[in-house]
């Protein structure tokens, strides 16, 4: 303990208080004058002794504060009444040592560790009732801990798992008593362990004495009677907790803060709240229904191999069919994009592998379902084994396709269907599957929220289309909360609020209303050119790949086409498109956007884009590897087709650019240039303006140096800023950090910028940061010209950029490239409203 926590001055020997409560004040005011405390957390003292019993055990007591007040703690330290007649403090609790304690962070777990020694060690403990020296007092609570290595090495029970704490502020008496509560509830012996050091988990003290911080590891063991129930029960009960204790800390954060206003929704008390990531936007007000992560108990029924091979082929048929239908119907209602989903499942069921496990189990005697349920569950246990999170979601498409074929084996397996969704619902789970996803009735479900996935997820991805506020990769606490939980679901800020109060669904409402008013609003203006309110102009296109979304994205405000990836040409196919494909599908897109601007990016295969018929080596590390210009420039047999079609597309004399990704370097576009040289003058063909894209920092570091030979730069700021943050763009566990908003990204933005305007070539931003409207501001405050992004943005954002002036903007941007980290800049942000 450090000499600061314990001095002479906090420790009153002798008292006699009138009561609990006055005891409570009187440390609490030796506290405030000790500057350890504002005067106020006096009152949060009382408060948590109204939610939570501080009374320790043998004497002692240890009230301290609310978590939410933590920011009135001026410094840490810890106040003690010696109370020799003792005082009751509960009904047959009488405290003798009351230790009022202020913490700042979790600091006060040391001082509990050590008094949890204390309370076991009654030769020491007593004497401190009655000392008339506090120096006493002082050596007892000093003594040093033991060292770990005097502890025996704790051995685990019989039954057992594991959990990691995510209790901001470690374990603490309150948290703590819930596991106890839980643990008692069980026959069984339940164990907690942490390193070496293990506490029986019916026992408060022996849990505190473990100190655990928050990202320790424990283990949580029983034997006895009904032991696996027992560690369930009371992992169940540890997860419980976290909620409160994440909600608790995040408000004392934003208090500490200064809890500046956010331009979403907010609630105005402090309710419990579930965090996640945002993965599909808007407010959603309802009914929680917690979908349970149903273990499939596929029963082993034995059949001959005839017998089974035929049901088995049937009921693949019939998913081939299902899936037909699934994807006609999503095509007509959300897209070609999405329908690709499902044509996609289909292509795993073709999968040999599956097939044969399926055969070779069913030939060693197990049923036709029990046989297919297994193929499935392993090779999908194999995929996401890898580590790969791109094959994470290919297993869960194999899962979701897998559940099909068994429902065909077997409709007895099916259970509950979703149409049973009360009205309002919103709808919790595991994970969705995209096939649940699409198949939602969204006059019932108005939210979605799943413990695992990430926002890039096919399931994330149907949500945004389908215009599903919806958060992903809240945890498993997330299937704790009780079914029927009235709650709001935040898709913006990706937030659960639970049992909400009259006056926050009232608010929400409000909310959601004027959201509906300022959507209708951008609607109706979004023809208008992109300019800002002092009429800069900033150019809006659209990221689209095929003509036959050009009329849409035409519809939707774009004023051109910013970027064409001409990848999906050749994905979901068997061979690559020729050149006289390519080059129908350029005149299309020409046609269809009526002399409006068009680039085209070249073929950007590799990382995370993968064809299977190019049989691309195998590369450890694709996203580092062979993609992008370097591809081209060593697979000219996939260029030159596409050039040849671009230029003769170009030939027809509408516009049309020709844009390079994943430049790094000035040999690459000379290089590429001198091969269009070639192609154009072979065709006679007009100069086009040709153009790259800024991805790797490189570029955007010698900008200045490339501008000379390029007539244009584009900032994909997807792939820019997973290289500037070395954090995979496809990484569930790291989208959330994975900011474009990064001011370290914002840096290579200006830099590009700067590079550009001494040469006077223009910048875009073709990445997802463009579709978003803060983004979109602080980019046009850097000085970007174009932004091209999704059609669906395109309203939000001219309307973002009509509300303010470049002036303002200019200073905005300024602002965030001074900053320290992406939430900084979002925090700025947010006045922008
Ligand atoms: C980018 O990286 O920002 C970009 C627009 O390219 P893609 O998302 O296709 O990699
Ligand atoms: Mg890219």
């Amino acid at each position: 303990m450090s000499d600061a926590l314990l001095t002479p001055q906090l420790i009153r020997l002798g008292c006699q208080p009138a009561g609990k409560e006055a005891a409570i004040r009187e440390a609490g005011r030796m506290l405030a004058d000790a500057g350890c405390i504002a005067p106020d957390y006096i009152d949060s003292l009382l408060r948590r002794e109204a939610v939570a019993n501080t009374y320790l055990g043998n004497g002692i007591a240890i009230p301290h504060g609310m978590v939410e007040d933590r920011a009135m703690v001026l410094r840490t330290g810890v106040a003690i009444l010696q109370i020799p007649a003792g005082l009751e403090w509960n009904p047959g609790q009488r405290t003798h040592l009351l230790c009022a304690i202020a913490a700042r962070s979790d600091d006060h777990l040391v001082l509990l560790r050590q008094l949890t020694r204390l309370l076991q060690d009654e030769a020491r403990l007593l004497p401190l009732f009655s000392t008339r020296d506090s120096a006493d007092l002082i050596a007892a609570l000093e003594q040093p801990a033991e060292t770990p290595q005097a502890d025996v090495e704790a051995q685990d029970l019989d039954v057992r798992d594991e959990w990691r704490l995510d209790y901001p502020n470690g374990l603490h008496a309150r948290p703590a008593a819930l596991w106890v509560e839980a643990a008692r509830r069980s026959p069984a012996q339940l164990q907690v362990r942490h390193g070496g050091r293990a506490a029986d988990a019916k026992n408060l003290i022996s849990l505190l004495q473990l100190g655990l911080r928050q990202g320790d590891l424990v283990a949580v063991s029983a034997r006895g009677p009904q032991a696996e129930e027992g560690v369930r029960q009371l992992l169940k009960a540890m997860r419980e907790a976290s909620l409160a204790e994440q909600t608790a800390a995040a408000i004392a954060a934003q208090r500490a803060a200064g809890a500046r206003k956010t331009a979403g929704w907010q609630p105005a008390g402090s309710l419990i709240s579930l965090p996640g990531i945002a993965a599909s936007p808007g407010l959603a007000i309802g009914t929680v229904r917690v979908l349970a992560g149903e273990r499939l108990q596929v029963p082993d029924r034995p059949v001959s191999l005839a017998d089974g091979g035929d049901r088995l082929h049937e009921a693949l048929a019939a998913t081939r069919q299902q899936l037909a239908e699934l994807a006609d119907s999503t095509q007509a209602t959300l897209g070609a994009g999405e329908a690709g989903i499902f044509r996609a499942q289909a292509e795993l069921l073709n999968d040999t592998d599956l097939i044969t496990l399926s055969c070779q189990l069913m030939v060693a005697g197990h049923g036709v379902e029990w046989s297919w349920h297994q193929a499935v569950e392993r090779l999908a246990e194999k995929i996401s084994a890898l580590g790969n999170p791109l094959l994470a979601a290919r297993a869960a498409d194999l899962r979701d396709v897998g559940r099909r074929v068994l429902f065909h084996l077997d409709p007895a397996l099916q259970g509950s269907a979703p149409a049973e969704f009360g009205p309002d619902t919103l709808l919790l789970a595991a994970d969705l599957s995209p096939s649940d996803t699409a198949s939602l009735d969204l006059s019932r479900v108005k939210g979605l929220a799943t413990a695992q996935g990430g926002p890039t997820a096919h399931t994330a991805i149907l949500a945004r289309t389908l215009g599903l506020p919806a958060l992903v990769a809240a945890g498993a606490a997330l299937l704790d909360v009780a079914d029927g939980s009235p709650a709001i679901l935040d898709g913006d800020a990706g937030r659960l609020y639970l049992n909400p109060g009259d006056a926050d669904l009232a608010s929400a409402r409000a909310w959601q209303q004027r959201q509906l008013e300022d959507q209708q609003k951008q609607q109706a203006e979004r023809q208008q050119p992109g300019q800002t309110a002092d009429g800069k102009r900033i150019e809006i296109a659209a990221n689209i790949n095929r003509p036959d979304q050009a009329a849409a994205a035409l519809d939707a405000g774009a004023e051109g086409v910013g970027l064409m990836r001409t990848e999906f040409l050749f994905l979901e196919r068997e061979a690559a498109p020729d050149e006289e494909e390519q080059l129908r599908t350029y005149l299309a897109m020409q046609q269809a956007l009526q002399g409006r601007p068009l680039i085209v990016r070249a073929l950007d295969i590799g990382g995370d884009k993968q064809v299977p018929y190019l049989n691309l080596p195998h590369e450890d590390n694709p996203f580092l590897g062979m993609r992008g210009a370097r591809l081209l420039l060593s697979r000219r047999e996939l260029l030159e087709p596409q050039l040849r079609a671009l230029y003769r597309a170009a030939k027809a004399g509408k516009p049309l650019s020709i844009m390079f990704p994943m430049i790094s370097s000035l040999k690459e576009i000379t290089r590429l240039k001198g091969l269009c040289e070639g192609v154009r003058k072979e065709l006679d063909a007009p100069q086009v303006p040709i153009g790259i894209m800024v991805e790797v920092p490189a570029a955007a570091l010698l900008a200045d140096q490339f501008a000379p030979y390029v007539d244009f730069f584009s900032i994909g700021t997807n792939d820019l800023t997973q290289y500037a943050l070395a954090m995979d763009r496809q990484h569930p566990e790291l989208a959330a950090e994975a900011d474009s908003l990064h001011p370290a990204v914002l840096r290579l933005i200006r830099q590009t910028v700067q590079g550009a305007a001494a040469h006077r070539r223009w910048v875009g931003v073709c990445g997802g940061i463009a579709g978003d409207p803060q983004g979109a501001a602080v980019l046009a405050g850097l000085g970007v010209d174009e932004l091209s992004m999704s059609p669906h943005d395109i309203a939000a954002v001219k309307a973002m950029l009509r509300r303010h002036s470049h002036a303002r903007l200019r200073e905005l941007a300024e602002q965030a490239l001074a900053c320290d980290s992406a939430e900084e800049v979002r925090q700025l942000l947010e006045a922008l409203a």
